[in-house]
């Protein structure tokens, strides 16, 4: 069909819905040649922005058929859907960790969810002012439910004791929440869907200090390649809470001589943490223990 008769037709249709408005009384379809196209336009965007514009819904709703009934409606890829992004919504509004946890522990957002024994939240106070942070759970911390179990766990209580601070004082949690199949590294899609939950984690906590354990945790929280030479013994900033990075306490069982630059790493936490809550809770400042 011609430009000229589509806009006759569509003129037409116009006419007999709206016999009074002067917008339409033109014969030679001059003026709807011209809203033709900002039809096509509107029709490519959403349906919402088409009812924003009273005169486009009509001409949209009649023209559409005539003109444009062979356009597919755009499609978002991947977009989520309703319920999903509902449920999203649910655990970020969570306004505590365990209905945070009531939230997330059945997630199966990467293939990790299939794979788990069991999900592995977090544990330690939701009152904790240090917050330590490992990559993801291991083949015990998978048939426990909880962090920093086995013998790698033991030894963080261990360093983490001799500043005297309990694993009932502070909070454990790491970048992914089910263990990936033979402790391989997360991939960056596990850590996309997964870290967010850390990141509500954090909110929820607002801890003083953080402790990142291992150069993958440190990699995945910083997005940036770094050496363990580099970022040890020194403070860096993660969502503006001063963060310590030090090896991890399995990598210390494998290689004792990175023990004695672990217990410096530690003080620093210390020291970091004594200089933070002096001000407000000079009682809470931590000492070595004897
Ligand atoms: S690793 Fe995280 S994102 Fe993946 S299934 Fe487990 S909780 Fe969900």
């Amino acid at each position: 069909m011609s430009k000229k008769k589509v806009a006759e037709s569509v003129l037409a249709l116009l006419q007999r819905q709206q016999p009074h408005n002067s917008k339409f009384t033109s014969t030679d379809g001059t003026l709807l040649e011209a809203v033709v196209p900002s039809v096509q336009s509107v029709r490519k965007q959403s349906k919402q922005k088409v009812q924003e514009s009273q005169a486009e819904v009509i001409v949209a709703t009649d023209v559409v058929p005539i003109e444009v009934q062979n356009q597919p409606l755009p499609v978002v890829a991947n977009a989520p859907l309703k319920t999903e992004v509902a449920k999203q919504q649910e655990w970020q509004k969570a306004p505590t960790l365990d209905i945070l946890y009531s939230h997330i522990h059945t997630c199966m957002n990467c293939s990790l969810g299939a794979t788990r024994l069991r999900f592995v939240f977090g544990v330690g106070s939701p009152n904790a002012k240090l917050l330590v942070i490992g990559e993801a759970p291991g083949e015990e911390e998978d048939k426990q439910g909880e962090p920093f179990v086995g013998r790698a766990g033991q030894l963080l209580t261990k360093m983490l004791e001799a500043i005297n601070f309990t694993r009932e004082e502070i909070y454990i949690a790491n970048i992914l929440k089910c263990r990936p199949p033979k402790n391989r590294r997360p991939t960056s899609e596990e850590v996309v869907e997964c870290e967010p939950y850390l990141w509500k984690q954090i909110e929820l906590l607002q801890p003083v200090v953080i402790l990142a354990l291992g150069l993958t945790a440190a990699e995945t929280l910083f997005k940036e390649k770094l050496t363990m030479k580099d970022v040890r013994g020194k403070e860096r900033t993660y969502k503006n809470i001063p963060t310590i990075i030090t090896y991890h306490p399995a990598a210390l069982l494998r290689n004792p001589e990175w023990k004695k630059p672990a217990w410096e790493d530690i003080q620093l936490v210390m020291r970091t943490y004594n200089s933070l809550i002096e001000k407000t809770n000079p009682e809470w400042k931590k000492t070595i223990k004897q």
